[in-house]
């Protein structure tokens, strides 16, 4: 590619990232029900349907995103807090529900209801919908071939990763740097100790496959974060075993560490909803919806 091509192909990438309206649309997040949207207004992505198809399009409505823009469902992993909605979902709307090949050959196993539309990826496998490109990646997470996802749009990129034990090599890799990281922040470990739940179930939370505790997020963000990063969205916070005063003060103790003091971040909530919109200078503006 000659000098001035290649001036040509930075010039161009550089106004596709300023021209396109990411909107990002957290439709609750926790162990009763996870979904989120990536959208450019034409066209939007659901990552996880892990409400009802009524309780789905109710917060989308409040969120102010048309469903009919939405091309496919991505699942994470089969877990119900993922799931619930989606095959019900998808028919209405008539799209496929894109998961991992081993989930689509468990659920049919299990004859769990299926959308009459189904996409199978491998993980770590990439491909695009729409003007999306999308990026999976292996997570350490009790399920079947669970994932997390890298949503590039324009130049920018939404890095996903709800329900992991440990952020692995591999994960790190896929997040490091993307403009939006949504990152778990499941439990306070002290909290966990001292709540009433069975003891092999305390093991499953903060095993090697369970979920992320806060110390563990936080510590992620050294490598997660770089000078792209533009927004951090805390998820999946345990009810029970955590709070999210807990999350903020080891996110921002943690931040102030990194010399990052003011870099934006938002703990998401189970019940309320979350829009992020993107300037066309950078940055995202917060609105949340009850
Ligand atoms: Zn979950
Ligand atoms: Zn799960």
């Amino acid at each position: 590619m000659g000098f001035f091509q290649w001036q040509y192909r930075k010039i161009r990438i550089f106004l596709k990232k300023f021209s396109i309206m990411l909107k990002i649309g957290i439709l609750g997040s926790g162990s009763k029900g996870n979904s989120l949207i990536v959208s450019t207004g034409q066209e939007a992505v659901l990552v996880d349907a892990g409400f009802s198809r009524r309780e789905l399009l109710r917060r989308l409505g409040a969120l102010g995103f048309d469903p009919a823009t939405i091309r496919c469902v991505l699942l994470t992993h089969e877990h119900t807090d993922h799931i619930s909605g989606a095959p019900v979902f998808c028919d209405t709307l008539k799209i496929p529900l894109c998961a991992a090949g081993n989930v689509l050959t468990l659920l049919k196993r299990k004859k769990s209801r299926l959308p009459a539309s189904l996409w199978s990826f491998e993980p770590g496998e990439q491909f695009n919908v729409g003007s999306f490109q999308i990026g999976t990646f292996p997570v350490q997470h009790d399920a079947t071939d669970p994932v997390g996802f890298v949503i590039g749009c324009g130049g920018i990129k939404v890095g996903i990763a709800t329900d992991l034990g440990e952020v692995s090599p591999m994960a790190r890799r896929s997040l490091v740097n993307t403009e939006v990281l949504v990152l778990e922040s499941n439990y306070d470990p002290e909290m966990l100790r001292n709540s009433d739940r069975r003891p092999g179930l305390k093991n499953r939370i903060n095993g090697f496959n369970g979920h992320l505790d806060n110390r563990s997020a936080a510590r992620a963000l050294d490598s997660l974060l770089g000078d792209r990063s533009e927004l951090l969205l805390l998820a999946h916070r345990s009810c029970e075993c955590n709070t999210e005063e807990l999350v903020r003060e080891e996110i921002s103790r943690e931040l102030s560490t990194l010399a990052r003091r003011d870099f934006p971040f938002a703990v998401l909530k189970q019940e309320h909803c979350l829009k992020a919109c993107r300037r066309p200078a950078g940055g995202f503006d917060l609105t949340e919806v009850m």
